[in-house]
């Protein structure tokens, strides 16, 4: 690999005052080895690292920018809005109008509260969840991720419903207790639960496009279940909608999958690349927050103005576009184009897409459902072709298991250059899955 000497001498900077480097895990070099690249500036669908090296970016910060980097649009708002003062620590217009537009574009959403991230969104979802229904016990599903709050910090471990078990350490165990984790796609044993001990479960959470362990798309069957057998037991219904809220639709995974939650949390792309999250639903849920409820939740920062403005930018240019059609038929282009390319690798790989997420998921047999299902030995696969990628101008997650990101910033050449990319990756990857 050749060398990135500017990079290299930050990442030595960065690594004595940051735990391994950085701000979030994620983006550390760990799974893949080496040492992360130093970004200065991104433009469209490319970002240039410092040492002038330019890649074509297909992380997009995880997810924020659906519109691509620095926007013009969305620099002129959050311009504007720095301009009159960043945070008033009072209501604000572009507050009451990102407002709105949430309200007018997800299935069942009546109000709304804004967070910094999707962290707090999912925190605070569940605590006016259980407040609501004077339940504790909550239930997420093994491989969805849904932030780092202490109860959500919890994962599956193999096949039985698994309680109280941390995947980080500092989170007691007491505090875990009372998240019970079930395996995706599969709605007998989630059924079976919740007609056994439903009138105990506060909330069940769920990514209903599941994207933070390769992208594990639900089966309608699943899903409806779902829904059926909470609103059967009154329990909270939350869809986290923190990657495909205003990705995958106007009105997110409930629109394009005819669902809808009882309550949903928002994050990335709402934020035009500040840091925003939002959680709400139905007002009778929603009414239970402080002033005007008993359940108490609040943030300084919450709703300001150039966040705010950022995030309404962002929707106004989606909605203009036609954005998500147009995400969509990107998504197609690329997968016609990447499908041929991964059927002559030389391990079991495929595509897994939907709209403008991708996943290229390097094991054999049907495309997985559950994290159960997920392969250890992508990881080995994976790792060589990431470093061939970054060398040839390609930035995609350093995990086997992140999903892919498209904005309406990548063109056709951009997409072309990841195949070309791809295929000369592939014809010197080692066969035999190491
Ligand atoms: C990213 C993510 C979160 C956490 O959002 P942060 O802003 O990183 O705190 C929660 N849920 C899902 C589904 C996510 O992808």
């Amino acid at each position: 690999m050749s060398d990135r000497p500017v990079s290299k001498a930050w990442m030595e900077r960065a690594t004595r005052v940051l735990p391994g480097g950085v701000s979030s895990p994620v983006r550390a070099f760990r799974a893949v080895g080496g040492t992360p690249l130093v970004m200065r500036s991104g433009s469209g669908a490319e970002i240039t690292d410092v040492d002038g090296r330019r890649y074509v970016d297909f992380v997009c910060s995880w997810g924020p920018l659906i519109l691509g980097h620095a926007h013009p649009e969305v620099q002129a708002a959050i311009v504007a809005a720095v301009s009159r003062g960043t945070t008033f620590g009072a209501p604000c217009e572009p507050e009451i109008e990102l407002a709105e537009h949430l309200v007018a574009a997800y299935p069942g959403l009546e109000q709304v509260r804004f967070v910094s991230s999707g962290t707090e969104a999912t925190m605070s979802a569940i605590r006016v969840a259980r407040g609501f229904t004077g339940r504790d016990r909550i239930i997420k599903f093994s491989g969805c991720y849904h932030g780092h709050a202490d109860p959500l910090l919890v994962a599956a471990g193999s096949g039985l419903v698994t309680y109280g078990r941390p995947s980080s350490a500092g989170v007691p165990e007491a505090f875990a207790k009372e998240t019970v984790v079930l395996p995706l796609d599969d709605e007998e044993r989630l059924t079976t639960y919740l007609r056994e001990h439903g009138d105990k479960v506060a909330a069940v959470i769920i990514e209903p496009v599941p994207a933070n362990n390769g992208l594990l798309l639900q089966r309608a069957e699943f899903l409806q279940a779902l829904r059926r057998e909470t609103a059967r037991a009154g329990t909270v219904l939350i869809f986290d909608e923190v990657i495909s809220g205003f990705r995958l639709a106007r009105g997110g995974a409930a629109e394009l999958l005819g669902i809808t939650p009882d309550l949903a949390t928002f994050g990335k792309v709402i934020g035009g690349g500040l840091p925003v999250g939002a959680f709400g639903g139905r007002r009778e849920i929603m009414r239970q927050l402080a002033p005007e409820g008993p359940v108490y939740q609040a943030g300084t920062l919450s709703g300001n103005a150039v966040a705010m403005s950022a995030g309404l930018a962002t929707l106004r240019v989606l909605e203009r576009e036609n954005g998500w059609a147009r995400l969509d038929a990107t998504g197609r282009a690329l997968e016609e184009m990447l499908r041929p390319v991964l059927a002559r690798a030389p391990f079991p790989a495929q595509f897994v897409r939907l709209g403008s997420l991708f996943w290229m998921s390097l094991q054999g047999g049907e495309p997985p459902r559950s994290a159960e299902r997920v392969e250890a030995a992508a990881a080995d696969r994976y790792r060589p072709v990431f470093h061939a990628l970054l060398e040839a101008g390609i930035a995609i997650a350093p995990s086997a298991y992140e999903v892919g990101f498209l904005s309406l910033a990548h063109t056709e050449a951009h997409l072309a250059r990841l195949r070309d990319a791809l295929a000369s990756a592939l014809s010197s990857a080692p066969s035999a899955g190491q």
